[in-house]
């Protein structure tokens, strides 16, 4: 069995770990590697590679960072399927879900390939007599960047480019669950030509990110999971003086209007609820239908949710299985829970029968869930919809904002006037009009509102520049050769 280690300074940790993971196929069910579990002493062997390494990265000239990027960019590219493949064995996601995660984080290092455009700083001539003031943004040293399980390439991806880019040095912190893909881009950043101790992996659990938070030599914390961890996270690591940004659960809402195409509005449903399972922090899991329309959308996602093929993600399915049998455990309970409190239960997933011990569970759909609901109000993360029926765009509102969470949303109306007014008046982070995920592009910043994000930054784009950096002003004053410089033939001063 495959034992995977931490990757420091550039090679695989030779020490002997105290603790280690069992890493699952979720399509068979079987334990197929295993993962070593660092510690503090783990954590302290990473920060001392990336400080030493930090000393020579930051002057890295930008040329030479953007042409690491570019190289690192191909290789990515190449290498695709291969990244893909590992996401599949260990996470489930069908195959062309986990290749379309390696491009979205590709497009974030093709944002950062144009980091010498964007740490340009400003410059002001003359603000007094002979004076300057320009600014610079400067590296901040060894960042760590600590990421779920539902995007093993995608999410740190958010991130390493960016900080790399802007000069520091990094340590991810993998999910247990499925740590090669960051492994596999561990040995490609050194194909690359990236200085051994820039990018380095160490692997665990509580232990190893405890270590992280308050080790004195890590400047930054950029996490994403669960809101309970994200919170603690921010507290944690901004006592110990660092800056964080913690991203957390969601509870996306789509929103159909009566004049919206319904036959678009279940497509979207159907994706983005059940992609990956429902396991996405963008994924839509409360369908909010404004009546008359309701039961017209409702027969539309049923019907379309009978052709949904369930089955292992390298055959061709639509929907693999889910994470964990922990996790699908869990998602069942909250079908139970959601028939128990009077849902109407229209497909039940549970039904689903696959021979083997993959951790299965079907598409579900309840319709008539009320807002008291825990279907409602806790974040599921696996492959439930659940349609609320209200009768006013007010009402969708103000559904939409009284929830703890504002990750993302979409919006369904063919009224741009109706569509410009959500706009502006929900609270949450990221909004889709007629696109079913909405999701931003590399060059925009990624992030939620309320319990979906703590802290002030958002991932990648600007946001991350600004991040990874911080700011420096200089004043300074050139006394004219005419006082005593150099002779370039002006007239000296006595
Ligand atoms: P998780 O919170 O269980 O784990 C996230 C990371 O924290 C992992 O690396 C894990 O090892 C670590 N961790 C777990 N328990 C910890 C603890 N007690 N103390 C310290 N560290 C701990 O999340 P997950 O199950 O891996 O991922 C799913 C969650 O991530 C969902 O809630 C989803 O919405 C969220 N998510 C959010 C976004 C976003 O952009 N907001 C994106 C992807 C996923």
């Amino acid at each position: 069995m495959d034992q995977i280690t931490h990757w420091i300074n550039g090679a695989l940790d030779t020490s002997k770990p105290e603790r280690s993971g069992d890493i699952y196929n979720p399509a068979t069910g079987k334990t197929t590697k295993s993962v070593a579990f660092g510690n503090a002493a783990t954590v302290d062997r990473a920060v001392n590679a990336a400080t030493i390494a930090f000393a020579e990265w930051r002057h890295s000239s930008l040329t030479k960072r953007t042409q690491v990027l570019f190289a690192f960019r191909e290789l990515v590219a190449q290498n695709k399927e291969r990244i893909a493949a590992l996401i599949t064995d260990e996470h489930g996601k069908v195959l062309s879900d986990a290749a379309g995660e390696v491009t979205r984080g590709l497009e974030v290092v093709e944002f950062a390939c144009g980091i010498p455009h964007l740490l340009k700083g400003g410059f002001s001539e003359e603000v007094s007599t002979g004076v300057d003031v320009y600014s610079i943004r400067q590296a901040l040293g060894p960042v760590a960047i600590i990421s779920p399980f539902n995007f093993p390439a995608m999410v740190p991806m958010w991130f390493f480019p960016v900080a790399i880019a802007c000069g520091n040095t990094v340590i991810v912190k993998p999910s247990e669950k499925d740590p090669s893909a960051a492994m596999f881009m561990a040995k490609l950043w050194k194909e690359a030509g990236l200085p051994d101790g820039v990018f380095n992996v160490v692997h665990g659990d509580k232990e190893v990110v405890d270590a992280l938070l308050t080790h004195k030599g890590i400047k930054s914390i950029s996490f994403v999971g669960s809101t309970p961890i994200a919170r603690y996270v921010y507290e944690t690591g901004t006592k110990a003086g660092k800056r964080v940004q913690a991203l957390g659960g969601a509870k996306n809402h789509m929103v159909v209007l009566p004049d919206a195409d319904l036959e678009l509005a279940a497509d979207a449903a159907i994706n983005a609820g059940f992609g990956s399972a429902g396991e996405r922090c963008m994924a839509i899991s409360a369908i909010v239908a404004v009546e008359p329309i309701a039961s017209a959308l409702v027969a539309r996602i049923k019907s379309r949710m009978a052709n949904i093929k369930t089955g292992d993600g390298t055959q061709g399915s639509d929907m693999g299985p889910l994470v964990t049998a922990v996790h699908r455990d869990k998602v069942a309970s909250y079908i139970e829970a959601g028939a128990k409190a009077g849902a109407t239960l229209v497909v039940d997933g549970r039904a689903l029968e696959i021979a083997g011990d993959g951790f299965w569970l079907g598409p579900t759909l309840f319709d008539h869930v009320t807002p008291d609901m825990s279907i409602y109000k806790e974040e599921i993360f696996g492959p439930v919809l659940s349609v609320l029926r209200v009768n006013t765009y007010d009402e969708a509102l103000a559904l939409v904002n009284s929830h703890e969470y504002g990750n993302g949303t979409a919006i369904f109306t063919n009224d741009g006037g109706a569509a410009r007014r959500y706009q502006n008046e929900v609270e949450v982070g990221m909004v889709g009009i007629n696109v079913p995920i909405p999701v931003p592009m590399a060059y925009y910043s990624f992030g939620g509102w309320k319990n979906s994000l703590f802290g002030d930054s958002h991932a990648h784009g600007t946001e991350g520049v600004h991040f990874f950096t911080r700011g420096k002003v200089v004043t300074s004053r050139w006394l004219d050769p005419s006082h005593g410089g150099i002779n370039l033939g002006f007239p000296q001063n006595d």
